[in-house]
């Protein structure tokens, strides 16, 4: 199902300003908030969602003259109520040059002069200076997402490292790459995706687990921002214990997640107070076949098994720690042997005359 989201996206300047809008290129900000350009706002938000939102019938207008000095402007953090203002007194001057709001969704103000970067339910406000990776953000906040998280600083926002919702920070790495209208990327956490509403069912695979003990499974995944992918793009698992948290599995590379260099294998848990926070990953997968992440917490671990489709999907096997712990046995032997790839690694491993793989490679990793 489709939401139409059309946002209004008014170019505003204070009445001091008499000069830095002079210098903006209104036409190419204006195409990046409207245009259905493969690296702009609604074109990014269609992919994050699957199309679930629909951002056509954006329209850009301005500049509209507020009525107001630059030093009029107290907003903050703290003074959310002069936030506010700001976006009153932009909606009040495009009325004034007869602009109809009504049939649109949200209002964006975009401010000639450094001003402030914010987003609320239905309201965007960023200026000159905001990266297109910020304003992005700012639209989750006005789809009502929040900051994501990690599970190493669980009480941190702007940690984790594979998710718009942690820009510009993203727990210290950096996730983005230089798109057609600037800094850009990467993708919503599936997680998050999943809080929208916006997860379609028919990419996702549920594992179960009796709360406590992943079924052995292995599958592919195509990449999350994938279109059209062939394959499932999240695992899903829910946990009760040690405590209640579902994971999202998803292999994250290319598109909009082409600044996510090497690409990743990347885990989330959502938990009950509705926070993404970054669990960890593989990263590098398509050098690590038969690498292994095991969460420290849950009985969970995840392994890259081969990359396939020009390195659009991923193999991986999710199970319980043991499961993992069991293959490094084998990986060790592999690595001892300089055996290429997990194809035929049995056959070669075993010694003659024994038929128990266990026993060859318990040989094996003691000689
Ligand atoms: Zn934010």
């Amino acid at each position: 199902m489709t939401l139409s989201t059309p946002w209004a996206v008014l170019f505003c300047k204070f009445k001091d300003d008499l000069r830095d809008f002079v210098t903006i290129k209104l036409n190419d900000k204006m195409a990046m908030f409207t245009g259905p350009d493969a690296e702009s706002i609604p074109s990014f938000w269609q992919n994050v969602t699957y199309s679930a939102l629909d951002l056509s019938g954006s329209q850009a207008f301005g500049w509209l003259t507020l009525d107001k000095n630059q030093t009029d402007y107290v907003g903050s953090g703290a003074n959310s109520d002069g936030r506010i203002e700001l976006v009153t007194w932009a909606r009040k001057a495009a009325e004034d040059q007869k602009i109809d709001l009504s049939p649109f969704y949200g209002t964006v103000v975009f401010m000639s002069t450094a001003t402030d970067l914010w987003g609320s339910s239905k309201m965007v406000v960023c200026d000159a200076k905001s990266p297109m990776s910020a304003i992005l953000q700012e639209y989750g906040h006005g789809y009502g997402l929040k900051h994501s998280r990690a599970v190493s600083s669980p009480t941190a926002d702007y940690s984790n490292p594979v998710c718009i919702m942690s820009g510009m920070i993203f727990g210290g790495r950096n996730p983005t790459f230089a798109g057609r209208f600037g800094v850009s990327g990467p993708l919503l956490c599936s997680p998050y995706v999943d809080v929208g509403g916006w997860l379609p069912r028919d990419r996702v695979e549920t594992i179960s687990t009796a709360g406590a003990k992943p079924k052995i499974t292995t599958m592919f995944l195509s990449s999350l921002g994938n279109q059209k992918a062939p394959n499932r793009q999240v695992a899903r698992l829910h946990f009760s214990a040690p405590y209640d948290a579902t994971y999202y599995i998803e292999f994250r590379a290319g598109g909009w997640d082409k600044g996510i260099t090497p690409a990743e294998i990347a885990v989330h848990q959502l938990r009950p107070d509705g926070y993404s926070y970054y669990a960890g990953g593989i990263v590098d997968p398509t050098v690590s076949s038969g690498r292994s992440w095991v969460d420290p917490e849950f009985d969970l671990s995840v392994r890259i098994e081969r990359i396939v489709d020009s390195g659009d999907t991923a193999e991986i096997t999710i199970g319980p720690r043991a499961a993992a712990l069991a293959l490094s046995v084998r990986t060790i032997a592999a690595a001892k042997l300089n055996l290429a790839g997990p194809l035929g690694v049995r056959g070669q491993i075993l010694r003659p005359g024994d038929s128990s793989l266990k026993s060859s490679l318990l040989t094996l990793v003691n000689q």
